[in-house]
Parts: C-alpha cells; sequence; structure tokens
C-alpha cells in the first residue's frame, strides 16, 4: 500500500496547542445567549467625554492621521515619562526611554520576540494572562510557571528562586495580578529584584492594572535596586482610561532595551494610532482625582461583588486590584470550570472565564472561575440575581 505522506499542518506547530482565545469563545457565547457578560474585561461605559472630544479634535484638525513617528507622539511619550515621576518618583527619558505600542498587547508581543531567544526560559506566575503563553511560544522560548494559589495567590519566593537555571532569560511579572486580582507586595516585589539581579536576569513587567488597587500600593518593580537597567515596564491606556478599543500601550525601559523592543515592534505594525495618542497625552495628565476615582468606584464593585458571589453560593478570592474577582465552584458541587462557564450562560445567563486557561499546571486552577466587575452597577446588580437562582441547597 503506498503511504499517503500526512499533510503539513497550516498553522506553526509551536503554535498548535493555543486555539481560540477564551475571551472570543465567551464573548461570541454572551452575545448568541444574551446572557450579561462578566467574562472579557472590558468596561460598559466610555472613558471621559473630555478624552474621547480630544480624539475625535485630533483627526479633524489632522493630527496623527498619517503614520506617527516610531516611538510614539513626542506629546505621549512626554507625558508618559511625567506619569512616571509624578506618581512612582521614576525618572525616565521621554526621547530614549519610551514606546508606544498597539496596546499592552503588543508590548508584550515585542518584548518577549526582542529579548527571547529560543530556547530561552521565561519565569511567569500563573494563572497567567493568556498573550504570555502565545507570545514566549511564538518567541521559541520555554515558558516556566511558578504557581499562585488559592486562596491569598502570593507568590511562592521558593519556588520562584527554584524555577531558575542557566537558561532563565527572563520573569515575566503582572502585579496587580490578572485573573487573581493579587498585587505584590513592597518586599515580596523586593525580593523578586534580589533574585533577577543575583541571577543577571531581565524582566518585563506587566502593570496595566497600575491604578486599580484597593488594598495594599502598586510598587513598580523598575523602582526598586538594580531594577532600572533590567527591566522593561509595560502599561496601556485601556483600563485606567476605559478606552479599551484605542489599543494604545506603551513601555519604558532604558534606551537599550527600548531599542531592542523597538526593532520588532516596527516590524509588528511599524506605528500605532495616532489620534488616540494625543488623546492619551491629555490623559494622562488628568488631576489625580481621576486616578484615585477609578480605584474608588471599582471597589466599592468589588464589594458588591465579593458579597452578591459569596451569597450565590460561591467560594470568593477577595481581589486587592483589577477588576476581576476569582470565585471557586466547589460549593455548587462542580469539578471543572471550564464546564460550568460553557453552562452558564444557559442556565443563569450570565457569562464567566474558566480561570484553568491561565494554567499550565491545570490541578491548581481546575475549579477557579473569574468575574469581571468594570460594568455598570445595574448590570452587576442584574448578573447576581440571575446567579443566585444557582445557589447549592
Ligand atoms: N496584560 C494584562 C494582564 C491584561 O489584562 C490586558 C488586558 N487585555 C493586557 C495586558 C492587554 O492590554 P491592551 O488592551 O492594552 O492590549
Ligand atoms: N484583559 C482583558 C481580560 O483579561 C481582555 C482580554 C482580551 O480582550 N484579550 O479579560
Amino acid at each position: 500500500m503506498v503511504q499517503q505522506a500526512q499533510p503539513r499542518p497550516l498553522l506553526n506547530r509551536r503554535l498548535a496547542d493555543l486555539g481560540t482565545t477564551i475571551f472570543a469563545e465567551m464573548s461570541e457565547l454572551a452575545v448568541s445567549t444574551g446572557s450579561v457578560n462578566l467574562g472579557q474585561g472590558f468596561p460598559d461605559t466610555d472613558g471621559p467625554e473630555q478624552i474621547a472630544r480630544a480624539a475625535a479634535d485630533a483627526i479633524l484638525s489632522g493630527r496623527g492621521n498619517q503614520y506617527p513617528p516610531g516611538a510614539g507622539i513626542g506629546e505621549l511619550r512626554t507625558a508618559i515619562a511625567a506619569h512616571q515621576r509624578r506618581f512612582y518618583d521614576l525618572d525616565v527619558d521621554p526621547g530614549t526611554e519610551v514606546l508606544v505600542t498597539a496596546g499592552a498587547t503588543e508590548a508584550i508581543a515585542a518584548a518577549l520576540l526582542a529579548l527571547v531567544e529560543p530556547g530561552d526560559e521565561v519565569i511567569a506566575f500563573e494563572p497567567y494572562y493568556d498573550s504570555y503563553a502565545a507570545c514566549i511560544a511564538m518567541a521559541a522560548g520555554i515558558r516556566v510557571p511558578v504557581t499562585l494559589r488559592a486562596p491569598d495567590f502570593r507568590p511562592d519566593l521558593d519556588e520562584l528562586r527554584a524555577a531558575v537555571t542557566d537558561r532563565t532569560r527572563l520573569i515575566l511579572l503582572n502585579s496587580p495580578h490578572n485573573p487573581t486580582g493579587s498585587v505584590f507586595t513592597r518586599a515580596e516585589l523586593t525580593a523578586i529584584a534580589e533574585l533577577a539581579t543575583a541571577s543577571d536576569l531581565l524582566v518585563i513587567s506587566d502593570e496595566v492594572y497600575e491604578h486599580m488597587v484597593f488594598d495594599g500600593e502598586h510598587v513598580p518593580i523598575a523602582s526598586l535596586p538594580g531594577m532600572r537597567e533590567r527591566t522593561v515596564s509595560i502599561s496601556s491606556a485601556a483600563k485606567t482610561f476605559s478606552f479599551t478599543g484605542w489599543k494604545i500601550g506603551w513601555i519604558t525601559a532604558t534606551p537599550d532595551l527600548v531599542t531592542a523592543v523597538r526593532t520588532v515592534k516596527q516590524f509588528l505594525t511599524f506605528v500605532s494610532g495616532g489620534p488616540f495618542q494625543y488623546a492619551i497625552a491629555e490623559a494622562l495628565a488628568m488631576p489625580r482625582d481621576y486616578f484615585s476615582g477609578v480605584a474608588g468606584s471599582l471597589a466599592a464593585r468589588r464589594d458588591m461583588m465579593c458579597d452578591g458571589l459569596a451569597a450565590a453560593g460561591f467560594e470568593v478570592y477577595r481581589p486587592a486590584g483589577t477588576y476581576f474577582i476569582t470565585t471557586d465552584i466547589r460549593p455548587f458541587g462542580e469539578s471543572s470550570g471550564l464546564d460550568f462557564c460553557r453552562k452558564l450562560p444557559y442556565q443563569a445567563g450570565v457569562v464567566a472565564i474558566p480561570s484553568v486557561v491561565f494554567y499550565d499546571n491545570a490541578e491548581a486552577g481546575q475549579t477557579q472561575v473569574r468575574f469581571a466587575f468594570c460594568k455598570k452597577v445595574e448590570v452587576l446588580a442584574e448578573a447576581l440575581a440571575r446567579l443566585s437562582a444557582l445557589r447549592p441547597g
């Protein structure tokens, strides 16, 4: 018999296990079932009108409609540097130490593609935001998970130390942490910084939830001794200003790191959303009240959702930051978060995210389900009313 050659898979084999992002699957399910979507994290209220107007004005007055500078417009780079100084007392040169990206998503991708050689190990705390695994795979790196465990989701520093080998290139950090809402303490970050310095590791620090801290404080790891020169700090306008569709993100780092990441960025997107950059430059200069208001209004919704989800029967892990709550569904006698989330829209008209997709060590997250609370209070109240129908016992 003639052997049929197996057709070569179309998708690069390194990416074969990535599949469709859970956010797309669940958002589509929300639409098709008419469910309240507490899955994908995007607010249902736009950011400040004054900032939306600034973007519209930029378009209409012809600012940014043609390719802006590759590193980002000067006004935005200056505003990003001023923000780092105002909130963290960090000195950043807007000329050489800032790069504007197409959201934090591109910043993560470009940083990993720039800094990771095939076979390099990248340590990340799991559960991790799903683009981390994808981008490490695209860079042909090897991801090395260190698990944050319920109920507190604290980084286990001994486990972290044990994960470092002579092939480790960098630690990919995310605090405030999606999906657990954990905010790493200064002491924890100091220990991580000491390890990075002692082992000569780079750090990519995803700080997109920097202004969404309810308990504790946000400490950029770049502000700790020895870290300025080895950290790529990443943030985004998406969360802080509630414009997730604008895709304006940025990195701050030393000129050499910025040059490396920019080398990749120029061939991914070349430049990012010109008119929106003018608007975000204005947004970053808003008074402190704006930033504290973001956290304050989310903190109230965090409390409401923690209470409501607990009353509905979930085990609730109260987040110190972000706009996500991780819960456990074992009180319902359920053992698979994935099955639970696929049934929930039909059973209760609510969409959530099964956190297991954010783990390599599936065991640790099998029964965890994440709810986003960046929604209007009445929408959250409706979701809780629907979920109360599930009450166990
Ligand atoms: N990192 C984390 C941890 C996130 O939750 C998000 C939000 N999707 C991003 C990065 C991406 O941000 P952006 O929308 O700016 O690309
Ligand atoms: N950061 C958001 C979340 O975790 C949005 C994800 C996305 O749209 N890729 O839900």
